[in-house]
């Protein structure tokens, strides 16, 4: 546990060499930390200055040796990222000068920040809810335009803003009926839960096309695990090769401690695809690799979607049938018939019979490549819901999950004719998971992991 409002700091900008870079303060005393190593050109006390105005100065350290030239401005508790007294010292982007601000404001009695201190304070401090703060984190690590945005409309409170109508209408029937129940003599309208059912079925189609776009956001943010996987010789290097030349939005190329965990990334049909064990199919003058299709296997059985290829040139061989079998058992699978740049021979009925989709390409020429963009896509369709309203979290998803069971329940009650205490019983369960969604109500444990997952000085 943290001590509350006294004063962290840290580098919010990255450990590398760059034009500017910068150092947070928040706590109690920021202001007056900061005045301690930055003295205003203007003469002016940083203390006097008004809010967000940018003061240029000098940055000095215990010892009053220069450390920079740089600016500073302070926002004062609550109009702050996170709603108490803050500090910024713009300086140069230099990772030592950075780190010898850093120890001067140590030495004046700041401490240092731990990972995503900022963002939980502004939470704790109501400045956003749970959704909001964790946006944060996904708007900093998206590596697509789609996760970028997405996350953007989040941090705006999008999901806040879709989840509060149906929490508020709850509030509404569950205070109706107490209301009835407990000032038998007042002059409140009759409860007639049968009034309230359009309301509850509205609420339910929201959280069902909310819960819908899950599918599609989760591969928005984490990518697809997919293999590559065909006989030897079917082209999967080629196919690879031309992929990733036909994608000019290479994200990742990680080399692990061992060839086996080689993955590389590439965007097809608009879903970034974490194509893993690729260090098998490229290296293909190795006679083991070339052997490979079992390896293949191991990645294909851990992959969500498999491109397997066949070399539409030859006839099916026993290599291929186990190809085609293991592809199988991935939830999703494609057909990619090679080599269309050749006479063909291979006899597509037995591929038909195993897959939907079959995109005839030439990897060598590089043609046909659309075929599996939009065979992808038709996969991952793009959600039907704004941006902003992808629920892209797993914790957003099992609470708006939990909601939706509660209040199905309660509308089957409902149809039943069950007593309205059932209904509502059940209706403040689906009060209670929203609640959690946006933070009005979480546990200690639950706030520590999502925080845990940020990095310093955000
Ligand atoms: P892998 O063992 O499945 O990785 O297969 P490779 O990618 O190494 O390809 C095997 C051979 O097929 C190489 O000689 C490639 O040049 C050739 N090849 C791959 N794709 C095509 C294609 O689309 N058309 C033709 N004509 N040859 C191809």
């Amino acid at each position: 546990m943290f001590l509350l409002f006294d004063t962290i700091a840290a580098i919010a900008s990255g450990n590398s060499v760059s034009a500017i870079g910068i150092i947070r303060l928040s706590g109690n005393e920021a202001i007056s930390i900061a005045e301690k190593v930055f003295t205003p050109a203007s003469g002016k006390a940083l203390s006097e200055l008004p809010d967000r105005f940018l003061s240029l100065g000098s940055l000095f350290n215990f010892r009053g040796e220069l450390l920079d030239q740089c600016m500073c401005t302070v926002s004062r508790a609550p109009n702050s990222y996170t709603g108490e007294d803050t500090a910024e010292l713009h300086c140069h982007g230099s990772p030592t000068v950075l780190r010898l601000a850093l120890e001067a404001l140590f030495e004046s009695g700041a401490r240092q920040a731990a990972a995503g201190e900022f963002t939980k304070r502004a939470f704790l401090n109501g400045k956003m809810d749970l959704t909001q703060a964790e946006a944060v984190i996904d708007l900093i690590e998206s590596e697509k335009d789609e996760a970028a945005k997405n996350a953007a409309g989040q941090l705006g409170g999008s999901i806040l803003r879709k989840t509060d109508e149906i929490y508020n209408s709850l509030v509404d029937i569950i205070s109706h009926y107490h209301a009835v129940l407990d000032y038998p003599d007042e002059d409140i309208e009759d409860f007639k839960l049968q009034s309230y059912l359009e309301t509850l079925s509205g609420a339910l189609s929201s959280l069902d096309l909310m819960l819908d776009s899950f599918k599609r956001g989760r591969i928005m943010k984490n990518g697809l695990k997919a293999a590559i996987l065909g006989r030897p010789n079917a082209g999967k290097s080629t196919l690879l090769n031309a992929l990733l030349g036909y994608d000019r939005a290479i994200v990742t190329s990680i080399a692990g401690t061992t060839r086996d965990t080689i993955e590389e990334s590439v965007v097809i049909g608009g879903v970034l695809l974490r194509l893993s064990d690729t260090a098998g199919i490229r290296e293909t003058d190795d006679p083991i690799e070339k052997i490979g299709v079992l390896k293949a296997m191991d990645a294909a059985l851990a992959a969500e979607l498999v491109l397997a290829v066949f070399d539409g040139s030859q006839e099916l061989s026993a290599l291929d049938m186990e190809a085609l079998r293991a592809a199988r058992a991935a939830p999703y699978s494609i057909a990619v018939i090679n080599k269309a740049d050749m006479p063909q021979k291979i006899d597509l009925s037995v591929i038909e019979q195993s897959f939907e989709l079959l995109c005839p390409v030439s990897a060598l020429d590089k043609t046909g490549l659309e075929t599996l963009d939009a065979a992808v896509s038709s996969l991952f369709p793009s959600p039907e819901t704004r941006a902003g309203e992808v629920l892209t979290n797993s914790r957003h998803y099992d609470v708006v999950l939990r909601a939706r069971e509660s209040l199905f329940s309660a509308m089957s009650a409902m149809e039943k004719g069950s007593t309205p205490d059932i209904v509502l019983t059940q209706a403040e369960e689906a009060l209670s998971a929203l609640a959690e969604l946006t933070g009005r109500t979480v546990t200690e444990d639950v706030t520590t992991r999502i925080f845990e997952r940020f990095c310093v000085g955000k």
